[in-house]
């Protein structure tokens, strides 16, 4: 995920870039760029560090003229945020410039083919090998720009959002879309291209969404041409009209980034596989576990280490390995691991779990870790972090930037790339059977529709929160897998509307939890088919007896656990292993609307801060 921006028009073009790119911040944050053509040359400034950095770099530059220009905000995904793998990247001879968000999953291959061919790259990212790409086919081709993007795109495999200048053909910017959003403002002499109309709603209101597989060819004083990549039709230009204002933009229309987030984790799913996962082949592929699978399948124990929500997610691991890869997991909160003296060796892994990637407790446990011996794994999103630094290997969500304090993106995608290592390992120990392993890999592609059809009961969930805000405490039940959920859940409920929530495992209920049950307190029970469906139908009817209200996730079409509870939420089949990835979705729905209904500040609930630096 990033933010770009380019404008082809009559103004100076480098301060609507920078500002537009402070717009698209959010977006992602770690390095910043801006190519601007000045009638005869092409000049790229490029820096570690967020827009502000840049502006400055500008100040202090040079020619930032021109009334052409292309700006990025970078994400990184392939090599870590510093100033030569920042955006705009040039081609070999220097006369294609290009910005992109997104990721090439088959950047390597093409890479080698390009080396192979003469070509030399600066950069560690794919972007750079998109650009020669795009040159090579261009020389090869004889092609005008137009046509050779559209021949490079089709050989590459991933998602994009590109801007690409050619210094041999001013006046014109090709602009295209697969996956990354892409918007083009369009001006009374002038057009402006932006990752969403952030950055050129004060120019104009009238914008044309890129479509996936589209590309635009923006001309000055022509009209913008439309092409289909992949089957070559001229598309009609559809032109809006925008209502939104600035802060609806950047929100992409949600009130908080809170809700955008809950809504972009079929996208964000789908990011954290895009390039590992390739079903119809049956392999899973993550360079950071390939070199070591040794060490992984030799390990006697896994240990893994996080705080707060990457704690749960690190147990939902525990199951999941342990079924799957027959590895014995423990889970340890960083901060007491590293506070005692854990028993670990050189024949240990020890996994570490941050969003962030610079959460203190962890890094320190990481330390304590690598003194002992062990092998450690990095599981972060922020790329270049001091955690992906710290460790011996690891491997990154991509889930793109969580800015909403309460995570929830966060969580399904670590479940999403913790699943896929225990696949991988389980299919090297040879501890899964291939029909097993292969429903697994066909399944995991299934989960990202399945959570858009969870995100359906949008509405019924607020209108639950509703009937319950006001509860002064909430209890959450699950068992096995979804046990770590139940935690999870009541986790998200305390973070952002202040209730009481406890989580616990259903049948230890009994053992304490069952006394506080009157008929005041709402509890939400995890009942899915496929777990321990008929134990769990036995705990709810224990509740029911002392009057509980329960609020019932249950499998879709699920008939026994609708008889009893006073409500429930669908989730689509799936198995067991994979079902926390859709019944966290409801949970985090439900903490939300609870928090906005109590007009509570969900996006940066009080006392806490996103990443948490200090011990
Ligand atoms: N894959 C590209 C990179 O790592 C673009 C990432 C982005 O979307 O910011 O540079």
């Amino acid at each position: 995920m990033c933010g770009i921006v380019g404008y082809i028009g009559y103004r100076e073009a480098q301060p609507i870039i920078v500002k537009g790119l402070k717009r698209l911040e959010y977006r992602g944050y770690d390095s910043a760029g801006i190519a601007l053509f000045d009638g005869k040359e092409i000049n790229v400034t490029k820096t570690k560090g967020k827009v502000s950095d840049l502006e400055e770099k500008i100040l202090n530059g040079n020619n930032t003229s021109g009334t052409i220009g292309i700006g990025h905000t970078r994400w990184a995904t392939h090599g870590i945020p510093n100033d030569v793998n920042s955006h705009p990247h040039y081609s070999n001879s220097g006369d294609l410039v290009i910005i992109h968000n997104g990721i090439i999953e088959n950047y390597a291959t093409i890479k080698q083919e390009l080396e192979n061919r003469g070509y030399v790259f600066q950069s560690d990212t794919d972007t750079e090998v998109l650009v020669n790409l795009i040159e090579d086919v261009q020389k090869n081709g004889n092609f005008k720009l137009g046509k050779a993007v559209q021949v490079a795109l089709n050989q590459v495999i991933g998602a994009y959002a590109i801007a690409v200048f050619d210094l041999k053909k001013p006046n014109e910017i090709i602009a295209a879309r697969l996956g990354s959003p892409l918007a083009i403002g369009v001006g009374e002499g002038e057009f402006f291209i932006a990752s969403d109309a952030s950055p050129f709603i004060e120019y104009t209101n009238n914008a044309i969404y890129l479509e996936d597989e589209e590309m635009a060819i923006i001309r000055l004083h022509k009209d913008t041409k439309i092409r289909n990549i992949t089957n070559d039709r001229l598309v009609s230009p559809y032109v809006q009209e925008l209502k939104l204002n600035l802060e609806e933009i950047e929100k992409g229309g949600y009130e908080h980034f809170m809700l955008k987030e809950i809504f972009e984790q079929p996208e964000a799913i789908k990011d954290t596989y895009r390039g590992r996962l390739n079903v119809s082949k049956g392999i899973i592929k993550m360079a950071g576990v390939e070199d070591h699978l040794e060490t992984f399948l030799n390990a006697q124990k896994i240990t893994i280490v996080a705080c707060g929500t990457s704690w749960h997610a690190g147990l939902v691991a525990e199951y999941v390995f342990e079924k799957l890869a027959r590895i014995p997991v423990e889970v340890e909160y960083a901060s007491e691991f590293r506070y005692r003296n854990p028993v670990i060796s050189n024949k240990d892994v020890v996994i570490a779990i941050s969003q962030s990637g610079e959460t203190a407790d962890t890094l320190a446990a990481i330390k304590l870790a690598k003194e002992n011996g062990a092998f450690v794994f990095g599981v972060c999103n922020v790329v270049g972090s001091s955690i992906s630094r710290e460790t011996h290997s690891g491997a990154y969500t991509h889930a793109g930037p969580e800015i909403g304090v309460a995570s929830t993106k966060a969580f399904t995608t670590q479940i999403t790339l913790l699943t896929l290592i225990a696949l991988r390992l389980a299919k090297a120990k040879g501890t899964l059977s291939n029909s097993d392993y292969k429903r697994y890999l066909v399944e995991l592609e299934t989960i990202p529709s399945k959570v858009e059809e969870v995100l359906e009961a949008d509405k019924l969930t607020k209108m639950i929160g509703e009937i319950y805000k006001d509860a002064s405490n909430f209890l959450y039940l699950g068992r096995g897998f979804n046990f770590p959920v139940a935690l999870e859940g009541a986790l998200k409920l305390k973070e952002i509307s202040y209730i009481h929530a406890e989580g616990y495992p259903a049948a230890e209920m009994k053992h304490g939890p069952i006394a506080l049950i009157d008929e005041n307190m709402p509890i939400v029970v995890i009942a899915t088919k496929y777990g321990h469906y008929e134990k769990i139908v036995s705990n709810i009817q224990e509740i029911k007896s002392r009057k509980g209200k329960i609020i019932g996730i249950v499998t879709k079409g699920d008939t026994q656990v609708k008889s009893i509870a006073d409500h429930i939420i669908e989730v689509p089949e799936s198995s067991e292993l994979l079902s926390p990835l859709l019944t966290t979705i409801p949970l985090q729905l439900l903490s939300y609307y609870i928090a906005i209904l109590l007009n509570k500040n969900v996006d940066q609930p009080r006392n806490l801060a996103k990443s948490v630096t200090v011990e």
